[in-house]
């Protein structure tokens, strides 16, 4: 419980005292985050074209297969997959499970670790130690995914979002369960999910298979789901996760009070996809908040999703930020 309870209670600035970096050192010196640029605005706007684009490209495909390669039941069991998967890795594995920012009934919490499991992001309890290890080491050394791993010069800079955003899953560099997420190791329910890992890989491809097969009526239509709103809502869930470890401590707005070295950005062209995850600049200021959208107009339909869960009673203790709270992290 020690790294847990220490990840929940650390005020913003309460860091230990810095790591000693060496002036070789790939991580970088001091905390001070560049000054925001015109050219800083520009790689935003890049980014929202890198992001959105292929997905236009997508439709346009698409369009051009529609009724061949793609039935409107792909596309409704794709968005089907991509909200409840992606409600379980947002809601489920880090709202709830890392963050403890609300608690749910048993069958909530359950179903919630089941859908994540579902996204193909690796079974519960590695997700939420991995994401644990994260926060206690934010872009310094030892932590998973930091951009700034192979330094700030322009090369280090493309490696280090190569990494942060893909490269880290290939890196041999284990988090050790019993040391991040004691608690969940002792939970029941959850090491059921988590040793159903490999099934729920299954079910993620089989669902999608069988009830297009099923509205279809063709095993060609099953195949067109699997593909449609099995391998590319995957994919397409895959990516915004991993902007967000990536893109997500390396471009946008950083309004909020971090950590030392903690560079977490608040980005706005990824909040819809992302469920509000990409509020990451409040999220690395004020973990255990349940809602990282605390701005005017920020979306976040995770936070939409845990306010009616407890409307409905099936979530309470909910760590909504205060006006005050929000106040003393504001830079
Ligand atoms: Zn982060
Ligand atoms: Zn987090």
């Amino acid at each position: 419980m020690s790294l847990t309870s220490t990840t929940r209670t650390t005020a913003p600035g309460d860091d230990p005292p810095p790591q000693s970096y060496d002036g070789n050192s790939p991580f970088p010196q001091g905390s001070s985050p560049p000054a925001r640029t015109g050219r800083e605005r520009l790689y935003v706007t890049v980014t929202a074209v890198i992001v959105v684009l292929p997905f236009v490209g997508l439709g346009i495909a698409g369009w051009l297969l529609w009724g061949r390669l793609i039935h409107p039941a792909d596309i409704a069991l794709g968005f089907a997959l991509y909200v409840l998967t992606g409600l379980g890795v947002t809601v489920g594995f880090h709202r709830g499970l890392t963050h403890g920012s609300y608690r749910a009934v048993r069958p909530v919490r359950i179903a919630l670790a089941v859908a994540g499991s579902m996204s193909f992001q690796g079974d519960v309890v590695g997700w939420v130690a991995t994401h644990r290890r994260h926060h206690a080491f934010t872009d310094r050394p030892g932590d998973p995914h930091s951009p700034y791993r192979h330094g700030t010069h322009l090369r280090g800079i493309l490696r280090g979002l190569l990494h942060a955003h893909i490269g880290w899953l290939f890196a041999n560099s284990p988090t050790p369960h019993g040391r991040y997420a004691p608690d969940l190791l002792a939970d029941r329910d959850i090491r059921a999910v988590s040793r159903a890992f490999p099934a729920l890989c299954v079910l993620t491809l089989a669902l999608p298979f069988g009830l297009g097969w099923a509205v279809g009526g063709s095993w060609r239509h099953g195949v067109t789901a699997l593909l449609w709103a099995g391998l590319v809502r995957i994919a397409l869930l895959h990516h915004v996760t991993w902007s967000v470890n990536s893109l997500c401590h390396m471009i946008g707005e950083r309004p909020f009070r971090t950590r030392r070295h903690d560079r977490a950005t608040n980005l706005w062209p990824l909040a819809l996809l992302s469920f509000g995850e990409s509020w990451h600049n409040l999220h690395h200021a004020d973990p255990t908040s349940a809602r990282h959208g605390v701005g005017r107009g920020q979306l976040d339909p995770s936070a939409a999703f845990i306010r009616l869960l407890e409307r409905l009673g099936l979530a309470h203790d909910v760590r909504w930020p205060t006006p005050a709270r929000v106040a003393a992290r504001q830079l």
